[in-house]
């Protein structure tokens, strides 16, 4: 049997907290006549993609912000999806929208982002967003990393002068959050060293990190011997492993060993129910502040 020392940190629990200071917001807007309002567009049928547009309508709703998803058939062409942004763009009443991805082959996602007003970019992936940030001002931050900063800050893990080690450079997470936890300032200054799959010796790495944060999508990749004691491990990863032995045949891990590292770590985000919960939290938090600057 193993034993946990790590304190474990709970997402679903600080991204209720966020919901909840968020809710007082949007009653706010509300009692001024502005509802808000995010939509998503959902193009073919991806199954993953329709679980995660279900939760984030179903959490909208839940705040009293609107939602709606709008799909289309995967034979969407390149022209009938500009012209889709170019009329979400227009619109007064929607504050923010994300095009789920993936996007079915054929059509250019990056293409797409770009066209997306940035002000009403609520992922915060549009060039323009992701430049401001990578410049020391965030205007639309992406969810994830400002989702792993709240975790961070609400467990009161401070990061100035801390040595922070990012595996993974993806755009989605792991770029960005290198960057937001090396600004200068509150809730940055960290020392960062961003890890990937070109790395030497990544246990090196892992050893020497206060904050450890895990973006790779490797199932169960980290394990304790390769973690420094005390260090604060945040696992991104969301990774389906076969599991005969559950209903559907596989479970959710992350990219750390988890019984291994929490008998090192100082305290571990778990999977699930760790960064994802936050990540949907703060794409309400994104539409919020977008209804917010609108009106
Ligand atoms: P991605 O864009 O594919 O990036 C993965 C990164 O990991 C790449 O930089 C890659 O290196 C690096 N990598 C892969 N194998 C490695 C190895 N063996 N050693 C070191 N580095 C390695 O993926 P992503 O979109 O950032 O997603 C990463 C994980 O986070 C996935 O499991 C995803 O499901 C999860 N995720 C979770 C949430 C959430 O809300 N919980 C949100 C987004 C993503 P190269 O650059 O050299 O290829």
């Amino acid at each position: 049997m193993t034993t946990t020392t790590a304190q474990l940190i709970d997402g679903k629990a600080i991204a209720k907290e966020v919901r909840s200071e968020l809710r007082a917001r949007v009653e706010t807007l509300r009692a001024n006549g502005v509802t808000p309002r995010l939509a998503a567009v959902l193009v073919g049928d991806d199954p993953a993609s329709q679980v995660y547009v279900g939760t984030k309508e179903r959490t909208a709703k839940k705040m009293g912000i609107d939602s709606e998803v709008i799909r289309k058939p995967a034979t969407t062409t390149d022209a009938e999806l500009r012209d889709l942004i170019a009329e979400l763009n227009a619109r007064r009443d929607l504050h923010g929208y994300i095009i789920q991805s993936p996007l079915p082959t054929g059509l250019d996602e990056a293409a797409m982002v770009e066209l997306i007003d940035p002000a009403k970019d609520i992922d915060g992936f549009h060039p323009v967003n992701m430049g401001a940030l990578t410049l020391g001002y965030p205007r639309m931050q992406p969810c994830t990393p400002a989702g792993i900063v709240e975790l961070l800050v609400r467990s009161n893990v401070d990061t100035s002068g801390a040595e922070i080690v990012v595996l993974g450079r993806g755009n989605i997470v792991g770029r960005p959050i290198s960057i937001l936890l090396s600004l200068k300032g509150k809730h940055g200054d960290g020392t960062v060293t961003v890890c990937h799959s070109r790395t030497r010796n990544i246990e090196a790495h892992c050893k020497r990190a206060d904050i450890l944060i895990l973006a790779m999508g490797r199932p169960e990749m980290i394990t304790g011997d390769m973690v420094k004691p005390g260090a604060t491990v945040i696992d991104v990863g969301v990774n389906r492993v076969d599991d005969p032995s559950t209903e559907k045949g596989y479970r959710l891990v992350g990219d750390a060993h988890f019984d291994s590292v929490a008998q090192v770590a100082g305290a571990i985000t778990p999977v699930p129910g760790g960064v994802g919960p936050m990540t949907v939290a703060m794409l309400m938090a994104n539409t919020v502040t977008a209804a917010e600057r609108a009106e």
